[in-house]
């Protein structure tokens, strides 16, 4: 039977997005949805569209690490709100690298949102939702096995590679990478373990400001009730020259009128 005719296993929900059983072992379709949440998942809201762009934005930025030798899930994007995937273990650590002071960093240490650093920070934490994401050190990853010492480093290094690579890309289009967030998992390919970029890269897991203005392109303008939400991604898009050909960001339950 036709793969986009059979039911499909749903294999996870998360916030933003749901897997589902692939066409083939190994793989997975990533569907972005429109739903979004914040501040520990007491803000939650509908951002129409979103899906529609972060799969695109995803897509686009994810091809490119490709190019230049970031292994990653991504294999090709099935339609408006689907991916195909390679399907890895996560590891339950999330990385976020950050070049200017924002968010919980500026709120935890009292440095003003905007300082530039004088290095880009790496900071690890627990990937746990229940307990609001704690902050972990190494010691605590490799104490409680989450990933291994050699992972830690491998995370660590294509998580600045990839630091460098967007914030030169963002630059061109007018937009400074403040922080984001990366998630890694394993792989077996041909009897080796590998870690491989996971997850998605969007504007909802950067901080992306405007070169001029600082205005913010990113989550933060739902998070901080700044309005104009959906339009900021889209300007995203539309700056990196990747605006979905037929833009109808009709939400899905518009969608089934
Ligand atoms: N981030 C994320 N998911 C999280 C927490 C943070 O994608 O669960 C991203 C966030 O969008 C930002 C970066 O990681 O780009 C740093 O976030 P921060 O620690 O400042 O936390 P926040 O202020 O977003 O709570």
């Amino acid at each position: 039977m036709n793969f986009r005719l059979r039911p499909r296993r749903r294999i996870y929900e998360g916030k933003g997005k749901v897997l589902f059983e692939g066409p083939d072992p190994g793989t997975l379709v990533q569907y972005f949805k429109d739903d979004t949440t914040a501040c520990n998942n007491t803000k939650k809201g509908v951002i129409t569209g979103k899906g529609v762009l972060n799969n695109r934005i995803s897509e686009y930025l994810m091809v490119k690490l490709g190019e230049i030798g970031v292994p990653t899930h991504f294999m090709r994007r099935l339609n408006m709100r689907e991916q195909l995937i390679r399907r890895a273990e996560i590891i339950p650590v999330e990385v976020v690298v950050r070049n200017i002071v924002a968010g919980s960093l500026s709120e935890r240490l009292g440095i003003e949102e905007g300082t530039v650093l004088p290095r880009s920070i790496v900071e690890f934490y627990y990937k746990k939702d229940e307990l609001g994401n704690p902050m972990v050190s190494d010691e605590h990853i490799t104490a409680f096995g989450w990933a291994s010492p050699m992972e830690i480093d491998e995370m660590m290094s294509l998580s600045l590679r990839v630091n460098d690579y967007l914030s030169g890309l963002f630059l061109g289009i007018g937009l400074k990478l403040v922080d984001f967030k990366l998630e890694f998992g394993r792989l077996w390919d041909n009897d080796e373990l590998h870690i491989i970029l996971a997850d998605e890269i969007s504007p909802d897991n950067c901080r992306l400001w405007d070169v001029k203005t600082n205005e913010k392109m990113d989550k933060d303008r739902f998070r901080r009730d700044l309005g104009k939400v959906a339009e900021a991604y889209q300007e995203v898009a539309r700056r990196l020259g990747i605006m979905p050909e037929n833009a109808v960001f009709a939400t899905e339950s518009e969608k089934q009128k």
